[in-house]
């Protein structure tokens, strides 16, 4: 079975980590013939004819100039600026959360899918940049460096680096597997509509194992009590700085207890349900580039029709 998700990080890009703190190879590359640059105005960049525009070294403006590195023969980089563009063209410029329909639209090996993994670097980097203005130890000034993968204080000289925060996601499931009295569990997010499901999902806290997280998130968010857990798989998630760690995990009860206010709704489905719930669209699951997307139809064995 094809997983969708893994269309966003099916080519990987050569970061050339080593080459980002030498001024002259950056230079060289910067002004090669044939290099890509994507504009990034604060964290957003601007779709145009239903794709993004990678313009040439020369039409980049100033800002922070950062290398994702190499593909296809071809130097890829991003220039972050200001929020200013994005401000006075307000409805052209999109955050990647934007994105994800365009990825997703192409997923069957289209460019604009191929290049999402230099689009999520680019992003990622941007948000962090965004919300790392000055030096957590003594306030002062950060400047960037290591071609805008490093932030370093002017004042006391700590280096700050990319910050990326492990969340778990979660397919539960309870009854003997594969069998048609196996149920999983979905829930509802607060803020979502009626009818609109997906896995139950969490951050890792300080000093804590992801398999402990997965259980902590379930018990807090349903009351169901999880014991064993095993590894799915996982997908950068940069909105703004995530990484979706996702996880089985089989439970111990089934009862369901809301007390966790960022769940509304659970509920325990067989695979016959969640076909005709989908069928329905009284049951509307996440879209096909989502790691959650795959870990149900992993277990459903196949496709499901609808999404949001
Ligand atoms: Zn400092």
């Amino acid at each position: 079975m094809d997983f969708a998700h893994l269309a966003l990080a099916r080519d990987p890009h050569d970061r050339l980590g080593l080459h980002r703190t030498d001024d002259a190879w950056l230079e060289d590359r910067w002004t090669r013939s044939g290099a890509r640059v994507l504009v990034v105005s604060g964290t957003r960049v601007r779709p145009k004819d239903g794709a993004l525009e990678w313009v040439s070294a020369d039409e980049a403006p100033d800002g922070v100039r950062v290398l994702l590195g190499e593909r296809d023969a071809t130097t890829w980089w991003a220039v972050i600026t200001g929020p200013e563009a994005a401000k006075e063209e307000q409805g052209q410029w999109f955050p990647l959360r934007g994105l994800l329909a365009l990825f997703q639209e192409q997923s069957l090996g289209g460019e604009q899918a191929g290049l999402a993994p230099l689009v999520f670097h680019a992003l990622g980097l941007a948000e962090w940049h965004w919300v790392t203005r000055f030096c957590p130890r003594c306030g002062g000034t950060l400047v960037p460096r290591a071609a805008g993968h490093e932030l370093v204080c002017e004042q006391c000289g700590k280096p700050q680096f990319p910050r990326t925060d492990p969340a778990v996601i979660m397919l539960i499931t309870s009854g003997a597997p594969g069998s048609d009295d196996e149920r999983c569990l979905l829930g509802r997010g607060a803020q979502w509509p009626e009818g609109r499901f997906s896995t139950l999902a969490g951050f890792c806290e300080p000093g804590e194992t992801l398999e402990d997280a997965v259980r902590r998130e379930v018990l807090e968010e349903t009351g169901v009590v999880v014991g064993d857990v095993t590894y799915f798989g996982n997908q950068p998630w940069p909105l703004p700085s995530s990484l979706m760690l996702g996880f089985h995990g089989r439970a111990l009860t089934e009862e369901i207890r809301l007390d966790d206010d960022d769940v509304t709704e659970a509920r325990w489905l067989t695979r016959a349900e969640m076909r005709a719930q989908a069928e329905a669209g009284t049951l509307v699951l996440p879209g096909g580039v989502s790691i959650s997307r795959s870990l149900i139809e992993h277990w459903y064995g196949g496709p499901l029709p609808g999404s949001w």
